[in-house]
């Protein structure tokens, strides 16, 4: 699934009202036929819907799928990229796209640039990519599913991620500051770092200890819980000062910025306190084995974590939902919660990883789905338009 950007300067308006006209469509039906094609691309005339499918199929923005009743095309992964690229350039959110910087479990991480050069990361949520044991039986259950599920629950990521990082920011958490959204995509600011796993040695471990428990403690005092609190989402920010004095030493600081939140969780969740107990762990494990370092008290603890602090708002509450049905957050919870840890998931991961299968290719044996039968996407309100409302006001964690 690269992002291939080599084509979208060949689009043409009508072809991005063709492609969006394919998007919409998927949204209740699995494969979405010719003719509801362009009655929802609002195009006149039959030929020129029919050239505009042609040239993004060509590229693979759109797949042919035979359906048992009738042919029509879906949209592909590429074709999703596509649109929300192209949101966020109409927003100017996006000028220019440069490398890609990671590969995350479940995500793709591109540098991009503002109108104003400002650095920024473009991630893209790619749930369903992974293949860990520990995820096995919710792969399956998404495996039989319609490809468009993978992109909604990609989708509910984002929107869940952005949300996430807008009231944290605001906040004064060190996070990075979110810029804008649009269906599986969050573009944020980039952070000049090395996440803690590539850090070999830390001046103080035990001040960076404390500082990460003081913000595990902190997320729970809102209401938060982080849920996949390790050393790849936690970056390490080095900043010097030279020294004042001639030979002296120049002052190196050592700030900590937390990433990648769509398995955060209330701390009113029915497993909160095994999710708390597990991030503190896990930075615990990681200090013993990495930098030798065990703090002198236990905890902190859940139940003392989660006091209310006077004055203080609960975040979980203003993240919570608005948009979303119940059954939607649960749907999400059920992928990003037991895909669970990166540290822990990395153990098994070699043995367990599949090959992986061109999912293009695969497309016309695998799919044969009845429209509006199981599979069919859950009616959404169509939020990434670029005419509406950009805000989100909540979602259900
Ligand atoms: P995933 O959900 O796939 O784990 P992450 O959000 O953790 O995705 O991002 C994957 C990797 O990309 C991180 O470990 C980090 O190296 C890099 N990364 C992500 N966001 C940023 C950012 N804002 N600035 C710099 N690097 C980032
Ligand atoms: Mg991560």
């Amino acid at each position: 699934m690269k992002l291939d950007t080599r084509a979208i300067r060949y689009l043409t308006n009508d072809d991005w009202r063709v492609l969006a006209a394919v998007e919409q469509g998927s949204k209740n039906h699995e494969v979405v036929p010719t003719t509801l094609i362009a009655h929802l691309s609002g195009l006149r005339g039959g030929s020129g819907v029919h050239k505009c499918i042609s040239s993004l199929a060509k590229v693979g923005l759109i797949a042919k799928v035979k359906n048992a009743r009738y042919d029509g095309y879906r949209l592909t992964y590429g074709g999703l990229d596509y649109l929300a690229l192209h949101t966020h350039r109409l927003r100017s959110t996006i000028f220019s796209l440069g490398n890609q910087i990671g590969v995350g479990k479940e995500s793709d991480i591109y540098i991009t640039a503002s109108p104003e050069n400002r650095q920024q990361v473009l991630k893209l949520h790619r749930l369903g990519r992974i293949s860990f044991r520990t995820v096995k039986a919710n792969r399956d259950y998404l495996r039989n599913r319609s490809s468009g599920s993978w992109m909604y629950l990609s989708r509910l990521a984002a929107q869940k991620e952005f949300a996430v990082m807008k009231v944290l920011w605001r906040e004064g958490f060190a996070v990075p500051e979110p810029i804008g959204w649009s269906r599986h995509t969050v573009v944020m600011e980039f952070i000049d770092s090395f996440p803690l796993r590539m850090v070999d040695s830390v001046a103080e471990p035990g001040k960076l200890y404390a500082e990460l428990m003081d913000i595990i403690v902190k997320l729970a005092q809102r209401g938060l819980i982080h849920g996949d609190f390790n050393e790849f989402n936690i970056l390490i920010r080095e900043e010097t000062t030279p020294s004042t004095t001639e030979g002296g030493e120049d002052k190196v600081t050592v700030t900590p910025i937390l990433i990648d939140f769509p398995q955060t969780i209330s701390t009113n969740h029915a497993n909160a306190q095994m999710y708390f107990d597990r991030d503190v762990n896990c930075i615990k494990r990681y200090f013993e084995r990495r930098f030798k370092y065990v703090a002198d008290e236990d905890g902190p603890f859940f139940a003392e974590a989660v006091k209310p602090v006077e004055g203080e708002t609960r975040l979980d509450v203003e993240v919570e939902a608005s948009g979303f049905s119940r059954k939607m957050a649960k749907e999400l919870e059920r992928w990003v919660g037991a895909a669970g840890n990166e540290a822990e998931a990395e153990d098994g991961a070699e043995e367990e990883e599949e090959e992986e299968g061109d999912e293009e290719d695969e497309v016309e044996d695998e799919v044969e789905v009845v429209n509006g039968g199981e599979d069919a996407l859950p009616e959404v309100e169509q939020v990434d338009d670029p005419e509406l409302a950009e805000e989100i006001d909540g979602l259900s964690l």
